[in-house]
């Protein structure tokens, strides 16, 4: 398998001789399989120069599947700009997440209007198909293609792909969920240490892999005033990754303010890290240009299991959530979120009444704050839980605290998730949807 960096900068393409080593392009990455299948992950800028060698090399006609993490500019911006589509001989299945406000198509098409660019997306010559990508398990050529939602402020899913015997995993772009373990000052080292189970999936997600491009945009100083904004520092992606016995760790969605010198000091930092951890783990910056190349280490690869993955189940589009929190602000904060997001909300304004609207009303999801006076969330868990015969709605938790104890009696309690405060609102939607489409609430 071969792995080519054709874009690995993020949020914006940023040209220029401070970025000349590690590239201005955004995200843009090619997967080739000895079987011949052709993988693009994201259309960022980078995919002009990689539809221009494609096209100087074709002998036949180009098949190819794109796979789009989201359609946040900096994945999508290249995409009218990749030349293979505008021949008619060549054929191409694009796959996006399903679960967005508007289709990943239609945001396609409004990137491609009159007003902005001169061929709509529907007049594009070559063969196109477009496929709505769920969580779960999928085969794309001769490729397992395995889809699992990240942490962002959009519906965002990171791919696992399994072929020749080895795995790639594309985890652009993502948060950590928890506060635990980038700080520095505790490494997890074994998964089970890791707090909050989004991390933890998503540290099973690399399990074994040999090659994992994760967005490390921030260093750890900087993301204090960068959260909730859907980036990764290079110390959470080493932790994990060293943690789940990763091979190569390729960092990438480079900060659009850093320099050549400032990635390169990024790059020390986290070799230095996975050092200090003791593992095998290589890493490295990603850049424009860089090629690896990946042999099987075993036979047939390492595949991770299946239950830990929901099967592919439709995305939920008008979900009823039950928002239980004792502030009026934030309940209209999430009202009008969700609301938008093309949800039925109902609201409760204490634990009590919280629980008299889920019997009466049964919502496909409970939005619970955690720190509510008189019956807290806590208590509204065990009560759900010790219903007789009773089925409990799935549960997103919102606190205040990242107190490990708290949390950990909360997943114990029967809460599918937790989200930290304070949140944006696309970053609560796209917990939402992800908490519906994993309890099958569609
Ligand atoms: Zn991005
Ligand atoms: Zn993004």
């Amino acid at each position: 398998m071969l792995v080519r960096f054709w874009g690995t900068r993020g949020s914006i393409a940023t040209p220029g001789p401070g970025t000349i080593r590690f590239g201005g392009n955004t995200s843009c990455v090619e997967v080739t399989t000895s079987a011949g299948d052709r993988l693009i992950f994201d259309c960022g800028t980078g995919a002009r120069a990689m539809g221009s060698e494609l096209m100087a090399n074709a002998l036949k006609p180009l098949q190819a599947c794109i796979l789009l993490s989201h359609t946040h500019w900096d994945h999508i911006q290249g995409f009218p700009f990749f030349a293979p589509f505008f021949l008619p001989d060549h054929e191409f299945a694009i796959y996006g997440p399903e679960g967005g406000r508007r289709s990943f198509h239609q945001v396609l098409a409004g990137q491609m209007e009159y007003a902005v660019f001169p061929v709509g997306v529907n007049q594009l010559p070559a063969a196109m198909s477009y496929h709505n990508l769920r969580e779960g398990t999928h085969q794309i050529g001769h490729a397992r293609v395995v889809a699992q939602y990240l942490h962002h402020p959009a519906v965002t899913p990171g791919y696992r792909v399994e072929a020749d015997g080895v795995t790639v995993v594309y985890l652009c772009d993502h948060e950590p969920f928890a506060d635990q373990v980038w700080r520095g000052d505790s490494a997890p080292g074994r998964l089970e240490s890791i707090l909050h189970e989004g991390d933890r999936r998503h540290a099973r997600f690399m399990a074994g892999a040999d090659l994992v491009i994760h967005d490390a945009q921030y260093t750890p100083e900087e993301y204090s005033s960068k959260r909730t904004w859907g980036h990764s520092t290079y110390e959470y992606a080493v932790e994990l990754a060293a943690a789940a016995g990763v091979q190569r760790l390729a960092l990438t969605h480079h900060d659009p303010a850093h320099d050549d010198a400032a990635v390169a000091e990024i790059e020390r930092r986290a070799q230095a890290l996975a050092e200090r951890r003791g593992s095998r783990l290589e890493v490295f910056c990603a850049y424009e240009g860089c090629e690896v190349s990946i042999r099987p280490r075993q036979a047939g690869g390492l595949s991770i299991s299946e239950p830990m993955l929901s099967s592919n189940r439709a995305a939920p589009s008008a979900a009823h959530v039950l928002i239980v929190d004792d502030s009026s602000d934030l309940r209209l904060l999430v009202v009008h979120g969700l609301t938008q997001d093309g949800m039925t909300v109902s609201q409760a304004g204490n634990g009590a009444e919280g629980l008299r609207l889920i019997e009466e009303l049964h919502p496909d999801l409970v939005v619970l704050n955690l720190e509510m006076p008189q019956m807290g969330g806590m208590e509204v868990l065990r009560a759900l839980r010790s219903k007789p015969g009773g089925t409990c709605p799935p549960v997103l938790i919102l606190t205040a605290h990242g107190d490990e104890s708290r949390i950990q009696a909360c997943f114990n309690a029967g809460a599918m998730d937790y989200l930290s405060k304070p949140f944006s609102i696309p970053q609560l939607n796209a917990r939402v949807r992800a908490c519906l489409v994993r309890a099958g609430k569609s």
